[in-house]
């Protein structure tokens, strides 16, 4: 099944996205600050053990560091937004509502979108995403393997 269709609140830009629901996934995420880039941090992965980190939610800056930079050269921050992938101007979580209700199956049953980009769900825009992106040097500096 294709992923459903948004668009941008800026350009009208049209992109396939995807909801991720970091509860089931026991996962953290980010955005890349320059680009439409998601980063999904799965609490499983090797790195992942001996860092502690909160997950269900968008990570903490204390993370930033220990992550490798975006594809495009940028960083994914805690404070960085989702972005489209044309205009790369962050995409409003209110305005998204529109088209994420709409194209939810759950809505019928009483779903609601949760309206910001740091709750439960994070979203991958155009399959731009990565995942378990840790900068294994940043990670065996700062959390030393224990022998
Ligand atoms: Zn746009
Ligand atoms: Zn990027």
């Amino acid at each position: 099944m294709d992923n459903p269709i948004g668009s941008c609140d800026h350009c009208g830009g049209v992109f396939r996205y995807r909801l991720l629901h970091n509860g089931f996934g026991d996962s953290a995420y980010a955005y890349c600050d320059k680009c439409s880039f998601t980063v999904l941090l799965s609490s499983w992965a090797k790195a992942s053990q001996r860092i502690s980190f909160r997950v269900h939610q968008r990570i903490t800056p204390d993370i930033e560091p220990l992550l490798k930079p975006c594809p495009c050269g940028g960083r994914f921050r805690a404070s960085a937004d989702p972005k489209c992938p044309y205009c790369a101007k962050p995409l409003s979580a209110t305005k998204a509502t529109g088209f994420i209700e709409q194209n939810a199956p759950g809505t019928a049953k009483g779903w609601q979108w949760q309206q910001s980009w740091s709750g439960v769900y994070s979203i991958a825009l155009n399959e731009n995403i990565v995942e378990d992106w840790w900068d294994e040097e940043a990670v065996n500096r700062l959390f030393p393997k224990i022998s």
